[in-house]
């Protein structure tokens, strides 16, 4: 006969505890001796320069910290370990009659306090419990916030920058180049008769099109360099630290691996796309965001008088 047990998982919570009396030690040890559904992990430290070493190392979920710790400050050592270990929850144990204390602990970022004195098993287990969960929910708000900061600064077809987080980008490496003296070019990169591809085998394949280009984009340019979508087929790409050479190189490997590409349309048919690039060096000391925007613009505006499928230089 085979036996499945479903096994709850316990949960592990770890908690440095931060006190100078090792008979803190030995009374916190005994008091979360015997947990329900979770269990404790505990490190002890008995000064503050050895707690940050330790959370340096490992940092814990839980901290207790002992608010009169030898000749140390409680509140400077909270704030050093919120700097060490902003994802830790402290708790602050004071002693009889801190109330003010703990207030201003609370203020400093302690997220729970517990006077010494009047402490228990059950009390210590809820306070530690509450504060774990506590931490475990700003955590996924905090994650969610950083989800939804980068939702609104991205393009979604393309996963490239999209408009407004391209132009915030424009205009602090504009401003870069102009304080350090830097060099910057920009392209603006346009896909040819798009217009048609969309007639011809449809939207679908038109996004496909356009992402597929995107990608040749974000693989054919360096960390430090920042693509975007500055609408519908249109995309710019800010390449700092780069002259004109450099730029040039880049755009021609884009230019000529967004060509090689082929799609297939609703009936199977194979199709490929061409683009026109417009490439702009920033000019030192004179040029604003909004003036390098404008002549790559209208190198880009050339490249299609000319004919298409090329790249002109402002
Ligand atoms: P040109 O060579 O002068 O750039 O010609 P074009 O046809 O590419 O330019 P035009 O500005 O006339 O047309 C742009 C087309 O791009 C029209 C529009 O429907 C299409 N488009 C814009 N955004 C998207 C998109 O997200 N998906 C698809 N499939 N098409 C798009
Ligand atoms: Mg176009
Ligand atoms: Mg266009």
């Amino acid at each position: 006969m085979v036996v499945t047990a479903a096994v709850k998982a316990i949960r592990k919570i770890s908690i440095l505890v931060i006190d100078d009396d090792s008979v803190e030690h030995h009374l916190v040890h005994r008091y979360l001796g015997i947990t329900d559904g979770w269990e404790p992990e505990l490190t002890f430290a008995t000064s503050g320069a050895v707690a940050l070493r330790i959370l340096e190392r490992r940092p814990v979920e839980i901290v207790l910290l002992d608010y009169h710790l030898g000749g140390e400050n409680g509140l400077n050592l909270l704030t050093k370990i919120r700097d060490v270990v902003p994802s830790s929850a402290i708790i602050m144990m004071t002693g009889q009659g801190d109330e003010e204390l703990a207030a201003e602990a609370m203020k400093a970022g302690a997220m729970d306090y517990l006077p010494k004195g009047q402490l228990t098993p059950e009390g210590l287990q809820r306070a530690i419990l509450k504060a774990a969960e506590e931490r475990d929910l700003r955590r996924k708000v905090a994650e969610q916030q950083k989800l939804l900061e980068n939702l609104a600064r991205h393009d979604e077809l393309t996963g490239l920058y999209n408009r407004r987080a391209l132009l915030e980008a424009l205009s602090s490496e504009a401003a870069r180049a102009r304080r350090y003296e830097g060099s910057l070019c920009l392209l603006m990169l346009d896909i040819d008769h798009f217009k048609n591809v969309n007639d011809t085998h449809g939207h679908i394949a038109g996004d496909v099109a356009l992402a597929a280009s995107a990608k040749v984009i974000a693989d054919n340019i360096r960390d430090t360099d920042i693509a975007g979508r500055y609408g519908g087929e249109e995309f710019c790409i800010i390449l700092p630290e780069s002259d004109i050479s450099s730029a040039r190189r880049i755009a021609q490997r884009i230019h000529k691996n967004i060509a090689e590409n082929s799609f297939a349309g609703p009936g199977g048919e194979e199709f490929r796309v061409t683009c026109s690039i417009g490439v702009a060096e920033y000019i030192r000391k004179l040029e604003d965001a909004q003036g390098l925007l404008e002549r790559a613009d209208r190198a880009l505006y050339q490249a299609k008088e000319d004919g298409r499928n090329r790249i002109s230089f402002s």
